[in-house]
């Protein structure tokens, strides 16, 4: 089943990055925190049907999106040109990456536009979760790091929240940490088997970060993914 949805308003995140209001009047969104919905269009003769992650909770009418544009990449640029009265088709809300328990620690661990299921689950812990939540966000500058005004805000008011950027290629005033995040985890989580470790990004960051993560102690049944990104570095 599709919708239609009006865009009620888009708004710069980062140079390649734009958030997307998405609102179908009368109609209440519910889904799972970290669930994905798709955009669907036709190109020519294709059919292009690409998955995108609201940030918000479920429960009202309106989809909160955050999309990154890839200079060929179809439905990317299809967005970007989109503007508050456009209309676009979405699909069913569906995915496998939510909140697997809200009583134990949870450790967010994200990549670029991986970020997007973590802030709709980490809203989620927010209000319902009882134990303490670590958001490490890898990214390349600070200048692409997506969300970051939120993220430290919602630190801010939540003492259960930790946040870590880690940048692969900071500028000289950068004082925080660097590299790839994955390479920091052992120094920023004094236990791996109790709580619960979420990984979403490109799908080398989630297969290395998986592995390292169960390096250090952590049992597989406290690693959560999409469960695609194995396969999808086994064809590359
Ligand atoms: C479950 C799931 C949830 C997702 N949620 C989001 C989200 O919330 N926000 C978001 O921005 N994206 C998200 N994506 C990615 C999104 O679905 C598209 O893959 C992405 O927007 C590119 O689609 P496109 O049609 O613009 O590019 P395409 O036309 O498919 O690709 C064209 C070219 O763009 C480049 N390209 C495409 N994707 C990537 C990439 N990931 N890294 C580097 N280069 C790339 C490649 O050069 C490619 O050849 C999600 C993907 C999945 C599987």
């Amino acid at each position: 089943m599709t919708l239609d949805a009006t865009v009620i308003d888009t708004y710069p995140i980062t140079p390649y990055v734009m958030g997307f209001r998405l609102q179908v009047p009368g109609h209440e969104f519910e889904y799972d925190p970290g669930q994905h919905t798709t955009i669907q269009f036709n190109s020519g003769s294709e059919k292009i049907v690409r998955p995108y992650t609201p940030t918000n909770l479920p429960g009202s009418d309106e989809l909160a999106l955050t999309i990154k544009r890839y200079d060929n990449g179809l439905a990317s640029s299809y967005m970007h040109q989109k503007r508050p009265g456009d209309t676009v088709t979405i699909g069913p809300i569906e995915g496998a990456l939510t909140l697997a328990d809200t009583s134990r620690d949870v450790a967010f661990l994200a990549s670029g536009t991986g970020l997007t299921p973590m802030m709709a689950m980490l809203r989620q812990y927010l209000r319902e979760g009882t134990g303490q939540a670590h958001v490490v966000l890898g990214e390349k500058r600070e200048e692409t790091i997506i969300h970051r005004e939120t993220l430290n805000e919602l630190a801010a008011n939540n003492p259960n929240l930790e946040v870590t950027f880690v940048l692969s290629d900071p500028n000289w005033e950068w004082t925080g940490r660097d590299g790839y995040a994955q390479d920091h985890l052992e120094e920023l989580f004094d236990e791996f088997t109790e709580r619960d470790f979420y990984v979403c990004g490109v799908p080398p960051m989630v297969v290395q970060t998986k592995e390292r993560v169960a390096e250090l102690g952590a049992p597989d049944e406290r690693i959560h993914s999409e469960g695609w990104e194995d396969s999808a570095v086994d064809e590359d």
